[in-house]
């Protein structure tokens, strides 16, 4: 056979290089209308180690627009399985002496590896003025009680510390919307009707980053520069600074 070149896209977590990249997301009307970032359905994942566009989005982000110092301390709230696997490889080489810590909220719909503690955002078993970075992504779309989960992060977090937070959003809504009060069975049907998802107690638009500087949040958003990761060119990189 020939030395035809390779094309297509890279993926920077397993350095994988093709256009065989395979559909994720939904196909929900409302996240159409809203052209809901982050959500949609499209054919960003890599076909061999499975990352998401947004995986690649963090990974390239977190190293390469954050200078840590010797030691960095970093929690990974609900961690995503190959972005935490790349950035342990990372940290390895990098910053031996980093510490890596993951929680989730165990509910039993998924299962963790071991160094995963149970924990609630809203409630972190971690100390005060701790962490150099935090990575929640696709989290705080789930949290009813948002400014609680806001306080909490900043609490953990060092001064001038950073915290990247992707979730969906749409840029046409100019408010965000946050669900009703209604019995379990109602809300699930009314986030999945307006939010796109039946576990979304919110859908961000406009007012994002300005709720999030409210929390003591400086928004440093990023739109990706022409690349062939496969990531989506409006999807902005979400990283905050306290
Ligand atoms: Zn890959």
């Amino acid at each position: 056979m020939g030395t035809a070149l390779m094309q297509g896209d890279t993926c920077n977590l397993c350095r994988y290089q093709g256009s065989q990249f395979r559909y994720r997301g939904h196909r929900n009307p409302v996240l159409n209308r809203l052209q809901v970032i982050g959500a949609q359905r499209r054919k960003a994942n890599c076909p061999r180690c499975g990352s998401s566009d947004r995986d690649r989005l963090s990974y390239a982000g977190i190293t390469q627009r954050i200078a840590f110092g010797p030691q960095p301390r970093i929690l990974h709230i609900a961690p995503e399985k190959q972005l935490s696997a790349a950035l342990q490889s990372w940290l390895k080489v990098k910053h031996p002496d980093a510490q890596y810590l993951g929680i989730d909220k165990r509910t039993g719909l998924y299962r963790y590896p071991s160094w995963v503690q149970d924990g609630d955002i809203r409630n972190l078993p971690v100390p005060d003025a701790h962490f150099d970075l935090v990575i929640a992504n696709h989290v705080l779309e789930h949290i009813q009680s948002l400014d609680q989960a806001l306080k909490e992060l900043k609490r953990c977090l060092k001064p001038g510390a950073y915290l990247l937070a992707q979730v969906p959003y749409s840029s046409l809504l100019e408010e965000s919307s946050s669900s009703p009060q209604l019995n379990p069975i109602a809300k699930s049907l009314w986030q999945r009707k307006h939010h796109g998802q039946w576990d979304h107690e919110w859908l961000f638009g406009q007012d994002l980053k300005q709720r999030m500087a409210q929390a003591g949040f400086g928004a440093h958003w990023t739109l990706p520069k022409a690349n062939s990761l496969r990531i989506n060119a409006l999807e902005p990189l979400m990283l905050y600074q306290v």
